[in-house]
């Protein structure tokens, strides 16, 4: 195996700004506004309002469009077409996050560097699934990446929340589900049994379900809250997707005292979550890979240099060294959207953590002494949000989890 580790062959390091592509001169996801941006998916923290062009996929720019106003400079790819910029060939690749989610590839001379964004492998059926693309360098997420984080399957999921949502049907109860509005929702959507009862969305999620239903993705039929055909009984059989923002809130009362109501998210997974956030059920679901996931979307990649970008930032740099892989923290700002938690303030976006994170400038990483994270940081992980006012951090990890990092140009 080749070993590369000379910075001027790095076709991504880190800047201040995000992942930049030297070679090309563009960022991708960039989280503060440059004039050439690369967006892999559509969540806030990874697109961002102010830069001078945009390239993503086709079907992430209805939603982009909506979020960062319609008149960007826009250019959209399908999965698997090239382009050359600059002498480097970009390709984007799905990865199954949500709809329009891709994974960037880049090829200058025969180096490939894969940036994932967000990903993970089951097939939701409201995305193409995540595709292994090979490359000498991989940039991964790391939002679930404990060992304790396993998924259930797809249908021992949908079987759980229609079942549950049957059970309150069956006494006049209406189901809230929260869920984050972008990905999350229609994925749920995608697997309820619309012969239960009626499926009521919130403003902020009926309108995405339109987005995915004009690019052909298959939704049971749904209704806003305030629809007339909804009437006492119906709203007593009925299940309601809301973002976790709704929770507590008076929109909810038209649903009556004794709704049920659980929340949806990777990060039930954890035990006493649920009973904290004050919901009746929590549903183990994510749009981020498991432990195994990451572990075998790694390897599929054939990747001997790996970057972590979010989430279980020292646990999986150690586990990759583990492996025998060059492997390394990359601080960045992503992290604050998806997979938030229930009843928790909504704060616009920027953590303190990761900046917190990015500050720090510590080396994580393989092959010296003290370099590859410090002890016990693995086992005693809190729960994401319960720290206190940051809001919507959930996704991004614990103060200093993420290590920081000297970026991609510094080559242990
Ligand atoms: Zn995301
Ligand atoms: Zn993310």
């Amino acid at each position: 195996m080749t070993v590369r580790t000379s910075p001027a062959s790095d076709l991504i390091v880190a800047r201040p700004e995000g992942l930049y592509c030297p070679a090309g001169d563009f960022y991708i996801d960039p989280w503060r506004p440059v004039a050439r941006a690369v967006i892999t998916h559509a969540h806030s923290d990874h697109a961002r309002w102010g830069h001078g062009h945009y390239l993503a996929h086709e079907h992430s720019a209805a939603i982009l469009r909506r979020r960062l106003g319609a008149d960007i400079h826009l250019q959209t790819l399908p999965y698997g077409e090239g382009i050359n910029h600059h002498g480097v060939r970009v390709s984007l690749h799905p990865a199954g996050h949500v709809l329009g989610s891709a994974q960037v590839r880049l090829e200058v001379g025969g180096e490939v560097w894969v940036a994932s964004g967000d990903y993970k492998l089951e097939s939701d059926g409201t995305c193409p699934p995540f595709e292994a693309v090979r490359c000498h360098t991989f940039i991964t997420e790391s939002t679930f990446g404990l060992p304790i984080y396993r998924w259930p399957s797809q249908p021992e999921l949908f079987q759980d929340i229609n079942a549950w949502w049957q059970a309150n049907a069956a006494q006049g109860r209406a189901s809230v589900l929260y869920a984050y509005a972008l990905g999350k929702a229609q994925r749920l959507l995608h697997g309820l049994d619309p012969s239960i009862g009626p499926i009521v969305c919130h403003g902020a999620v009926e309108p995405l379900n339109a987005v995915y239903r004009d690019l052909g993705v298959q939704l049971p039929p749904t209704v806003m809250a305030t629809d007339p055909s909804l009437d006492k009984a119906s709203l007593g059989r009925s299940i309601v997707i809301a973002p976790p923002s709704a929770a507590r809130s008076t929109w909810l009362r038209r649903f009556g005292p004794d709704l049920a109501d659980a929340f949806a998210s990777g990060w039930m997974q954890l035990r006493g979550t649920r009973r904290r956030r004050g919901v009746d059920r929590g549903f183990v679901v994510s749009d981020h890979a498991d432990w195994p996931g990451l572990q075998t979307a790694i390897r599929a990649t054939g990747a001997e240099r790996v970057f972590v970008t979010h989430g279980s930032v020292p646990v999986m740099v150690r586990w990759l060294c583990e492996q025998g892989l060059q492997a390394q923290a990359f601080a960045t700002e992503y992290g604050h959207e998806d997979d938030s938690e229930p009843g928790m303030p909504e704060t616009g976006g920027e953590s303190r953590q990761s900046s917190d994170a990015a500050e720090a400038g510590e080396r994580s990483g393989c092959g010296k002494p003290g370099e590859t994270g410090q002890p016990g940081e693995g086992g005693e992980r809190s729960e994401p949000g319960e720290s206190g006012e940051s809001g919507e951090s959930g996704e991004s990890g614990e103060p200093g989890e993420s290590g920081g990092s000297a970026g991609p140009g510094a080559a242990p």
